[in-house]
């Protein structure tokens, strides 16, 4: 009984690998074809200087609209990318498409804006990485301090020497280094100490504590103390409420970001948005009215 029992989770877990191999292919196919037919676009979330009120930047998000007309989320393939190595491909067209269009993106903000892409650990660990940073940006109209690469801790576990160089080398070009979702790996201290880094971004489910839990109000202060006292401005993800954001702002936040102060928008919306001065300044809390 015990054997025949045995037997069939056997033969399940081997479907299941079946199942998932085959579906791993199909993604890939669906995947080389989406690159093919141009299926992939960029949202861009804007993110708000705090103690200004004023938009100081934006972050380059990934979609993938599918022939049937449906939209993914990365969440819904990066992982299955970066399996495959796809992510190569699909990561060098989103850097190169945030970079053409920061300059249209800063001469509607009437300000230079900052332009972050996120960049996966399979990236990183190619050597071709920094070529593709310098043509994206000497190819555009934008100053490469504009460009901040966002990395994850991924992107330092497995050949961290060759990460750190990497990491200088992407700093003596004068592109910022932002550390993402800062927090949520195993250790953030240990790197913080190792990486030299522009840019901490507070994980959104730190923010999303705030208001019930003194636990995560204390954490942000001390990531925010953190980052300032290696050099690095912080960031908060996720801002979905006033309070958040007032307590961010209390405790001396550099940035904010989230669906309290802007959703992702598509370039065109996001122009739109931009020209439009007084959505561009309106900011929740109180402020001096910014000069135009
Ligand atoms: P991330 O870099 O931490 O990006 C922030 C995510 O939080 C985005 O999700 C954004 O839409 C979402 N978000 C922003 N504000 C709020 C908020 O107030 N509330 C909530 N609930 N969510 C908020 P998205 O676009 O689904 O991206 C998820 C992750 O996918 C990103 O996390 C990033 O790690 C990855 N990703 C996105 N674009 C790219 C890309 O071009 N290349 C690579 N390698 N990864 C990407
Ligand atoms: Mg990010
Ligand atoms: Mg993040
Ligand atoms: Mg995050």
């Amino acid at each position: 009984k015990a054997k025949s029992r045995g037997r069939n989770s056997i033969a399940v877990f081997s479907n299941e690998l079946e199942k998932e191999a085959t579906s791993l292919l199909a993604m890939d196919s669906a995947l080389r074809r989406a690159i093919k037919r141009n299926e992939f676009f960029l949202v861009y979330q804007p993110i708000f200087n705090v103690s200004t009120g004023r938009i100081s930047g934006l972050e380059a998000l990934i979609r993938w609209q599918q022939a049937d007309g449906s939209v993914l989320l990365p969440a819904g393939f990066v992982p299955l990318a970066e399996e495959t190595g796809l992510i190569l491909k699909i990561g060098e067209w989103a850097l190169r498409t945030a970079c053409s269009q920061v300059g249209l993106f800063s001469r509607a903000a009437g300000i230079p804006l900052r332009m972050a892409v996120n960049i996966s650990p399979v990236q990183f660990r190619e050597a071709t990485l920094i070529d593709a940073i310098r043509e994206a940006v000497d190819s555009n109209d934008m100053a490469p301090h504009q460009l901040e690469l966002e990395v994850t801790e991924g992107v330092l576990l497995d050949s961290s020497d060759e990460a750190e160089e990497t990491i200088t080398q992407i700093r003596k070009m004068g592109i910022q280094v932002a550390m993402d979702d800062f927090g949520t790996g195993y250790s953030s201290l240990g790197y913080l100490k190792r990486f030299p880094i522009d840019r901490l971004k507070i994980d959104r489910s730190f923010v999303t504590g705030m208001e019930s839990t003194q636990n995560d109000l204390a954490l942000t202060e001390a990531v925010i103390k953190m980052g300032h006292s290696v050099n690095a401005k912080v960031t908060a993800e996720g801002v979905e409420t006033a309070l958040q954001l007032k307590y961010l702002s209390k405790q001396g936040c550099d940035d904010a970001q989230g669906f309290y102060l802007a959703k992702p928008m598509r370039a065109e919306q996001l122009v739109e948005y931009l020209l439009t001065g007084s959505r561009r300044t309106a900011y929740p809390l109180a402020m001096p009215a910014p000069v135009a």
